[in-house]
């Protein structure tokens, strides 16, 4: 069912061939329709919070994975650069606001078995715990907090990927041990 929506031509309504590959001919006008893996913008913001420095991180409110912690992050809009993007999805989920301008590219990779997503992780520049605006529960995201050290986020996080990002974050600054959620 994954290639539904490419059942009939967009230009001419003709029916294709039943086939899952891609690029798809219009065997009637010649149009040709693509499916390209997807960018995906996550943000990794480092939030200080005592003498330690976590990951801001939300609760999923939606399907798929409703219920587990994720970092930061979403789909571009057609109009919009990675940093755009990365920071509009930090505003939308967690009322912080961040610069898009400080992002710096952290780690670049594809999904697995299927890579039809781009994972574009960057890092923010550090913020103080004490200075994030109030949280408001969205459709999306019914809590934000902080996760500190990497050791059993993956029974915590929705996406193996986020894992292995903050995972990396966190080698990087040599903390290692049990992660930790606080609400924030
Ligand atoms: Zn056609």
């Amino acid at each position: 069912m994954a290639n539904v929506r490419d059942a009939h031509c967009h230009a001419c309504g003709t029916a294709f061939p039943t086939s899952d590959k891609y690029p798809r001919t219009c065997p009637n006008c010649g149009t040709q329709v693509w499916a390209n893996p997807i960018p995906v913008s996550v943000v990794l913001v480092p939030v200080r919070h005592g003498a330690r420095v976590g990951l801001l991180v939300v609760r999923r409110s939606i399907e798929p994975k409703k219920g587990l912690l994720a970092l930061v992050g979403g789909f571009l809009e057609e109009h919009e650069t990675w940093q755009q993007g990365g920071a509009r999805e930090v505003r939308e989920e967690t009322d912080v606001v961040i610069d898009e301008a400080t992002l710096v590219p952290f780690w670049f990779t594809s999904t697995e078995p299927r890579p039809n997503r781009v994972l574009l992780f960057s890092t923010a520049t550090e913020m103080d715990a004490a200075k994030l605006p109030v949280f408001s529960a969205t459709n999306e995201t019914s809590e934000r907090g902080l996760v500190f050290g990497p050791d059993g986020l993956e029974a915590a996080f929705a996406f193996g990927l986020h894992v292995e990002a903050a995972r990396r974050f966190f080698a990087a600054r040599g903390v290692d041990g049990a992660h930790e959620f606080i609400a924030l």
